[in-house]
């Protein structure tokens, strides 16, 4: 969720800003915009919409030559997104950038309306950066205004100022919100995460809270608020500039659903020992209970874990959204585990949820993605899902290694209490690792084939997903990665829940995907199949062969898409659970296919942003 992006150096400014903010796009944005210190005082360009539209006012009226500025991807969140609420903010001393929220900016506004300064945009950053101008109109000096006006500042932010009396330098600060610090040959860097500076240096700095970072062209130093400089440990990249970019595809999406069985090969590997899981650095004791906290792909993989601990281990288990969790003062106590799931591990809801948590008194264990990310410091525990970068905004593979973590988990409790034997253990945690990736990868190999069924439903406004248990679970992630990049309309609902209520909506042009892979509840979602065919739904069903098998009857259905059924001789009930993870493959590829025939921006859709640093 926005960008921001600072260089300075010996190199010319503006390239690598509008580099760094490309890089960055796929936090998601409305507006762009730079600013940049020159002999002249500070130059500040800014356009609603894509960057190209900025590039294109640069071109018209290009700033003069600049070896320092910022520049900010802006993702609305008080105010339309505009070229006059787009950032950086600016004041006669200074230019500033802002991913978060200010909550307190109308009290902050006020404030500083007694001393006679106006405010002309509706944003909440502009009163944070004439609060920085105030202080330092007051102390002259920037690393002390920065400190000044975060200590008034409530809220999440990253900040970036520039000011025009310190042509060079670059100040930056955080509270809640990402922001790194680089070092490479010809500068220094700030940047919101790693593809930014990736081009330049693998080299990083976590910039930790309260502490202001100053760069220059020599150098990144770091002050505690008690003015003493700090020492920061210096991180390096685990991955490399190739893994951040398509590498032939035709997007990000597409790129990082292929990359699924080498994720899930690695998140699995990575756990076991003596080929089964190992949860030792984990997970001590079986918790009473466990509350799954996290928001919207992650929380769908959530609702997979319950399912598959509930079922392997029989320990109960809760799925919450992040953004709910700590307002409804859940019932916690210090023998369950919270768990938390984020990909970025920076999700603001997800962090407050964490934090909540902790202060209740109740262990915590986060699945997260991203090495070193706020989600995984505050946790008492972590568990890394080796994905690697996910750069498409519609989370794919980072789902279905969380996926994976839960199921990990799930035979890790069962064995632990008793609820599985060694030897069905050690089989369905084989399955995990070799049979799953390989029908995720036959899954794969039916793109073309998925993609011809899913351009049938380029005209759909609305559509259903049905199934019934696990099957349930995936209908909720088909439905949400529809939605969320090709735009249709759709819900996900319990196969035995339309003829409640719902089911008056299905007509001949409302589609439903019938989701059906496991075989024990087959029969019975085929009741709902037929209420729908009945009513003139066009329908696709996703099975599987064994499915077909035992219902012994054809499924009424127009198309099909079958995936390869997974299986295990030492526990083959359970084994075949794990079937989700073809199945899910299965309807991202769908969800793909239905929005790259629709000539959308499948990487970037309208008003989503990657990792949502605000709550
Ligand atoms: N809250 C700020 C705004 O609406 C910053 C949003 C962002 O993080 O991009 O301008």
């Amino acid at each position: 969720m926005c960008g921001i992006i600072g260089y300075t150096g010996e190199d010319q400014a503006l390239p690598v800003l509008l580099k760094g903010l490309r890089a960055l796009e796929y936090r998601g944005y409305d507006s762009a915009g730079i600013a940049l210190c020159g002999g002249n005082g500070i130059t500040t360009v800014k356009a609603k919409g894509r960057i190209d539209l900025l590039e294109e006012k640069l071109k018209i009226s290009p700033p003069e030559p600049s070896f320092c500025g910022i520049g900010h991807t802006r993702w609305a969140t008080h105010g339309a997104p505009s070229d006059l609420n787009a950032h950086p903010h600016s004041t006669e001393n200074l230019s500033l950038v802002h991913n978060g929220i200010i909550e307190n900016y109308a009290e902050v506004e006020a404030m500083l309306k007694g001393f006679g300064y106006t405010f002309v945009s509706e944003t909440d950053t502009e009163a944070a950066a004439k609060l920085v101008d105030h202080f330092y109109k007051i102390t002259c000096d920037p690393v002390k205004s920065v400190f000044s006006a975060t200590g008034f500042l409530r809220g999440s932010f990253a900040f970036g100022v520039i000011f025009r009396d310190v042509p060079g330098k670059i100040y930056a600060v955080r509270r809640d919100s990402p922001l790194i610090v680089a070092r490479c040959n010809h500068g220094s860097l700030i940047a919101s995460d790693i593809p930014a500076i990736l081009p330049y240096t693998k080299k990083y700095f976590r910039l930790p809270e309260d502490t202001v970072a100053v760069i220059d062209e020599k150098s990144t130093e770091f002050f505690g608020r008690d003015g003493k400089k700090l020492s920061l440990p210096e991180e390096t990249v685990d991955w490399s500039v190739s893994e951040a970019q398509k590498s032939g595809y035709p997007h990000f999406m597409l790129k990082e659903i292929c990359e699924e069985p080498e994720a899930l090969r690695k998140t699995v590997g990575a756990r076991l020992v003596d080929s089964l899981p190992d949860f030792k650095d984990i997970i001590d004791r079986i918790p009473e209970r466990i509350h799954i906290v996290a928001c919207g792909t992650a929380m769908h993989a959530g609702l997979i874990g319950k399912t598959l601990i509930e079922m392997f281990a029989r320990v109960p288990t809760e799925v919450c959204i992040a953004s709910e969790f700590r307002y409804r003062d859940p019932i916690l106590h210090g023998n369950e585990l919270v768990l938390l799931l984020s990909q970025s591990g920076e999700t603001a809801d997800t962090l407050a949820a964490l934090r909540h948590a902790k202060a209740a008194g109740v262990p915590t264990l986060a699945i997260v993605n991203v090495i070193g990310s706020s989600v995984a410091r505050e946790a008492d525990r972590v568990l890394y899902t080796l994905a690697g970068p996910e750069i498409a905004v519609a989370s794919t593979k980072a789902y279905s290694v969380q996926c994976a973590c839960l199921a990990l988990m799930a035979i890790d409790l069962a064995l632990k209490n008793g609820r599985m034997t060694e030897k069905e253990a050690r089989g369905l945690t084989e399955t995990l690792l070799t049979s799953v990736p390989e029908a995720v990868g036959k899954v794969i190999g039916m793109s073309e084939k998925i993609k011809v069924l899913a351009n049938e439903f380029t005209d759909t406004e609305h559509l259903f997903y049905i199934g019934r248990g696990i099957d349930c679970d995936l209908c909720a992630e088909g439905s949400l990665k529809l939605k969320e990049i090709s735009y249709i309309h759709s819900e996900a609902y319990a196969a035995g829940e339309l003829k409640h209520g719902t089911i008056s909506l299905v007509t001949d042009r409302v589609p439903v995907v019938a989701v059906m892979t496991d075989r024990s509840l087959a029969g019975k979602t085929l009741s709902g199949v037929r209420e729908v065919k009945s009513r003139g739904a066009h329908l696709l069903v996703l099975t599987t062969d064994g499915v077909k098998e035992s219902l012994g009857a054809p499924i009424p259905c127009d198309k099909t898409i079958t995936v390869p059924e997974i299986g295990c001789e030492d526990c083959p009930y359970l084994a075949r659970l794990l079937t989700l993870f073809p199945a899910v493959t299965a309807l991202q590829l769908f969800a793909y296919h239905a929005a790259a025939d629709r000539g959308l921006d499948v990487d970037k859709p309208r008003n989503l942003a990657k990792s949502v640093t605000v709550e």
